[in-house]
């Protein structure tokens, strides 16, 4: 039995295993250009962030139906629930999928399929967070926005990914204004690539209420400062930073002195298909590798539900902090 957390930093198209991504293609009649699985496996070698999204885009071809943005979202939370997640809260990027002709309804009432039964179905609860394109233009975010309206019912709030340098936050000031206005929480990745100007705009110039990495803020002590008395949650994702060579080895990963200045640090898995681990193989992972002790472990499990959108739902918080604060450590830290 693992340890109970929260998930909240995923890219549901960044959980496609090559298997169901082979399937998938089969299904819907889409040539990818891998002879097979071990094929496609060896392509998930990437240099950087780009060459990681250009594979991602790549394969986001297969997703082409309701019902395989259902099975996409069910066969990533049955390997969450088996990790441990109790909660996830999961990003979805609808302009790559609008922009290959899939409507903006087919990705959510799919996704919606497997969201609104995972609960019965995982023991998984969800929230679901609709993320902007940075390297796409301001205006496409706001016409996302206006095409997400008849769905807003299913969408907790908004993100901002993909690829950051160039990108500031402050580049999307008004749809997170229009998003805001219609009561939608707000995150954004910055401070993976970017600089930590980017985190400061990100939650000057946007509002946001949690950070996505954040990793780079420990260039900036008086950001590190902020970041703490304001209680800001980080979504870090520890195998993702090493594979996209935001460290050069899990052992160097700032985590253990982001714990110590008293960061609000979360663990998570990003991309897991792609960045070799979901949620529990990267608490597994920093155990291992940064020596974290159970008692920080418990903290990382403790705040990845305190950072959760859950303020509808405190009577649930509290029962999953209590499952957190109950949780009895075997020999698998996970
Ligand atoms: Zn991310």
């Amino acid at each position: 039995m693992p340890l109970p957390k929260a998930e909240l930093h995923l890219h549901i198209e960044g959980t496609l295993e090559p298997e169901l991504a082979f399937e998938l293609a089969a299904r819907n009649g889409v040539r990818l250009p891998y002879a097979d699985t071990d094929a496609l496996r060896e392509a998930y070698r990437f240099a950087d962030l780009q060459s990681f999204l250009n594979l991602y885009y790549e394969l986001m071809a297969v997703l082409r139906t309701e019902d395989d943005f259902a099975d996409l979202a069910n066969a990533y939370l049955a390997r969450a629930a088996a990790q441990g997640v109790r909660h996830a809260e999961i990003f979805f990027d609808p302009q790559a999928h609008v922009a290959r002709g899939v409507p903006m309804g087919t990705v959510v009432e799919g996704l919606w399929r497997a969201l609104g039964e995972s609960e019965a179905n995982h023991g998984v609860s969800t929230r679901l967070i609709m993320c902007f394109l940075r390297d796409e233009s301001a205006e496409s975010a706001l016409l996302t926005l206006e095409a997400a309206r008849p769905y807003l019912d299913r969408i907790t709030g908004i993100g901002l990914d993909s690829a950051e340098v160039g990108h500031p936050p402050a580049k999307f000031r008004e749809v997170y204004e229009a998003a805001a206005a219609l009561g939608l929480r707000r995150v954004a990745h910055a401070g993976e690539e970017g600089p930590p100007e980017y985190i400061t705009q990100a939650l000057d110039v946007l509002g946001v209420e949690r950070v996505d990495h954040g990793l780079r803020c420990v260039e900036d002590p008086a950001l590190v400062e902020r970041l703490v008395r304001e209680r800001i949650p980080l979504t870090l994702c520890p195998l993702s930073n090493v594979r996209l060579r935001a460290v050069d080895t899990l052992a160097d990963h700032p985590l253990p002195a982001m714990l110590e200045a008293g960061l609000l640090c979360t663990v998570n898995s990003d991309d897991p298909a792609y960045f070799g681990g979901y949620a529990g193989d990267n608490f597994a992972a920093v155990h291992e590798s940064l020596g974290l002790t159970r008692d920080r472990l418990r903290e990382l499990a403790r705040n990845s539900f305190l950072a959760s959108f859950l303020e509808d739902d405190e009577e649930r918080r509290a029962r999953y902090l209590a499952e957190v604060d109950a949780y009895e450590f075997g020999d698998d830290v996970s």
